[in-house]
Order: C-alpha cells, then structure tokens, then sequence
C-alpha cells in the first residue's frame, strides 16, 4: 500500500517548506494544490484563468475545479507508491473526495501532520515569504533567507512576492482556514491519523516531529 501524507496547516504554517524536504527523504512526490494552481496561471491555461479572481480574493477556488485537477495529479504513475499532499484537502468535502480517490486504487492516508502556529506569527511569515519562480522553492526574509538577495539558492531563478500575499488577502485566507479547513482537525482526529506539531520551532526541528510523526502511524 502506498504511503499517502496530508500536511495541514493554516496559510504559513511552513507547509511547503516541510513538504520539500519530508518529500525527498520519504521519497514521495510532494503534490500542492497551490503550486498546481500558479503553475496554471503562469501557463494561462483556462483552469488558471478560472482559478486567478478566488486566489487573489483569498478565497477558495470551488470544488469542481480544485478536485479533479488533484485528482488528475495523483493518477500520474509518481504517485502509485505514495504522495504527500499540502494544501488539499482543504475542506471536510474535499477530505471525503480524496479518500474516494485513494482508495480507488486500495490506498488510504497513514498519517496526517497538523503544523500549528498563531494567526499573529502566520501575518509575519507571510507578509515576509519570497518565493521561486522556477520551481516555488520557499524563503522568508528574515526566518530563511536565501544566500544572495533575490535569488533562488537552489536554482537561481529569480523570486516574487505573490499577489495574495498582501495583509488583507491573507486575513481572508486565515478567515477561510478557520471557517472552511478547520474542520479536518477533528475529521482526522476522529480517524486517528492526526499529530499535532509545533510549527513555531526552527525549519529543521519542525522537518524532525513531522517524520517521528509519520514513523508512529506505520
Ligand atoms: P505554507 O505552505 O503553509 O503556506 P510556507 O512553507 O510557504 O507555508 O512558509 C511560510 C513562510 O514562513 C515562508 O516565508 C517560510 O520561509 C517561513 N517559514 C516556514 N517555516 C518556518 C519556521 N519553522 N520558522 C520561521 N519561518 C518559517
Ligand atoms: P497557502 O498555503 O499560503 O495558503 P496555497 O498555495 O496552498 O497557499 O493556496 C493559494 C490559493 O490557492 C488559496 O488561497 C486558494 O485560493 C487556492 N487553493 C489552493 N488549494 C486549494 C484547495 N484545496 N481548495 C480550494 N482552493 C485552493
């Protein structure tokens, strides 16, 4: 059975951070909805295009969009043996729909990683997150900057600002995250494939609790 990993997390919480680096040593793809979206607008396809005013409005895109383009992810071959997957679900919906995908192919989800931190520290984290535009590698201004001002240290692509991470968009998207993704924290629970981690540890000690966790649902 394959090894499929939920990270959950508020906006900020270093999701994508931890998903870069629990993905190489688990050796799994690391599958983001968000990446999946932005590629899209980068590529102006028509998902992008329908994608762009929920995302740069903070809210979520809807369902019919958002479920089938992860679906169609997870098919790919890379993922026949696990995945780990950040920012989806993000809904008790869209929960229920990815079980229903997995065990399509008789897997489930081992575990599920909840990394906490305050809505005042997600504020400065966001507000300070540089990211790649090449491969949407992660930085922080001042919590992880990258050696040379502006540039990628993994692939020297040059790094943005994004749109939606501006103070009033990510109140929005904080907002989002209590009403509509809070849920899954006793969804999971209630399955018992949830481990809280303490996300305002350093990058590498949160990296540390995220694989122990992962170790004690085998
Ligand atoms: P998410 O994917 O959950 O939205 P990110 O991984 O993009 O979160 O991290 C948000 C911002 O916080 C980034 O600028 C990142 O560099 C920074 N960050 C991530 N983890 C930590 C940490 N443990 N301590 C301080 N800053 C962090
Ligand atoms: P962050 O981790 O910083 O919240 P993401 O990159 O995960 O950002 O998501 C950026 C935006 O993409 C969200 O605000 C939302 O508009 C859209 N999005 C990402 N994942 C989903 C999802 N599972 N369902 C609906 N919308 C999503």
């Amino acid at each position: 059975m394959g090894k499929f990993i939920v990270l959950l997390g508020p906006p900020g919480a270093g999701k994508g951070t931890q998903a870069e680096r629990i993905a190489e040593e688990l050796s799994i793809p690391h599958v983001s909805s968000g990446d999946l979206f932005r590629e899209n607008l980068g590529n102006e396809t028509e998902l992008g295009k329908k994608a762009k005013g929920f995302m740069d409005s903070g809210k979520l895109v809807p369902d019919e969009i958002t479920i089938s383009m992860v679906a169609e992810r997870l098919s790919r071959t890379d993922c026949k043996d696990g995945a780990l997957l950040d920012g989806f679900p993000r809904t008790p919906f869209q929960a229920q729909e990815l079980d229903a995908i997995l065990k399509k192919n008789g897997n489930v989800i081992c575990c599920v990683p909840y990394i906490m931190v305050s809505d005042q520290d997600l504020l400065e984290r966001l507000t300070g997150r540089w990211t790649c535009k090449a491969a949407g590698h992660i930085y922080h201004q001042t919590f992880n900057p990258p050696k040379d001002s502006g540039i990628c240290d993994i692939d020297g692509s040059a790094l943005y600002q994004r749109d939606d991470d501006k103070k009033e968009t990510i109140e929005k998207r904080l907002a989002v995250f209590h009403e509509q993704t809070a849920p899954l924290i006793e969804y999971y629970r209630e399955k018992d494939l949830l481990v809280e981690v303490d996300g305002t540890q350093p990058i590498e000690k949160v990296t540390e609790a995220i694989l122990k966790s992962v170790q004690s649902k085998k």
